[in-house]
């Protein structure tokens, strides 16, 4: 006959009260060596288990982001880019724009943290359960254009529409045809004033039209994003430039 420990094992597994199951020693050992009334482990169980659902949840929204790595705002220094103020980027990172439909733009050069800030961001959004997905311009400038060969254009539009923050990762790194950059202002276009967006960019606004096969369309596309928009321009040195100097003058010691 199967024990009442073995049936109550069974029976958190089908209620889907893991975290629960998984306490349930430790707790139950509490309770009858009487350092906590049976009420109090009841709590204490049930308190486990709901931080666990929200862990998991959490880590469910930042695994759909698809972000490039998992570096948050207190793993970014500030003192190394001091051309950031750290205090508006504190403040971005507590989601308000997102609550205003507001856009961020990073603009400035290779390794200054513009995609390390961007991500931050977004994992702070995600994890506070703001849908977020990260991709690359050109990524995503590819999946539209395959739709529309696909006529399905559409239904990708209203896809990256879904998301209440998407981060454009690198605009501008690689030209973009007029064609292209249709597809591109159809999605700005269809966010604009409703949902956020982050851009990283190493290009200046007044050479967008160089970037875009078309003046106009670059125009409309800056507009809609500029319109409602913090602009945090970074010029520094490359991050990514410190490691390497370091790594040379460790091999010369
Ligand atoms: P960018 O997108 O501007 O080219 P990244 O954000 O990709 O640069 O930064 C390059 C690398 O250096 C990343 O691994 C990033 O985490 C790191 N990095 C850049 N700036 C900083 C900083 N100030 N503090 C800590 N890490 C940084
Ligand atoms: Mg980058």
């Amino acid at each position: 006959m199967t024990s009442d420990y073995t049936q109550l094992l069974n029976n958190l597994e089908t209620l889907k009260l893991i975290e629960i199951k998984n306490r349930i020693d430790e707790i139950t050992g509490l309770v009858s060596s009487n350092n906590i009334s049976f009420t109090e482990g009841l709590l204490k169980l049930t308190n486990m288990e709901i931080d666990h659902r929200k862990e998991s949840i959490v880590r469910s929204m930042v695994k759909v982001g698809a972000f490039p790595f998992i570096k948050e705002v207190k793993d970014f220094d500030f003192d190394f880019q001091p051309s950031i103020n750290k205090q508006e980027i504190l403040e971005l990172e507590n989601l308000g724009f997102i609550d205003r439909a507001e856009n961020i733009v990073f603009l400035g050069p290779s390794g200054v943290g513009k995609t390390h800030l961007a991500t931050a961001i977004g994992i702070a959004a995600a994890k506070r359960r703001n849908i977020t997905y990260f991709i690359k311009c050109q990524d995503l400038i590819t999946q539209l254009k395959k739709a529309k060969a696909e006529n399905r254009l559409e239904d990708r539009i209203k896809h990256f529409n879904k998301y209440r923050l998407l981060i454009l990762d690198e605009l501008g790194y690689l030209p973009i045809d007029k064609e292209d950059s249709k597809l591109l202002f159809q999605l700005i276009d269809k966010r604009y004033e409703k949902k956020s967006v982050i851009i990283t960019t190493n290009i200046n606004f007044g050479e967008w039209d160089e970037v875009f096969g078309d003046p106009v369309i670059a125009n409309a596309i800056l507009d809609r994003i500029l319109h409602h928009a913090k602009v945090i321009s970074i010029n520094g040195k490359s991050y990514r430039l410190k490691d390497h100097i370091n790594k040379e003058n460790k091999n010369n010691e």
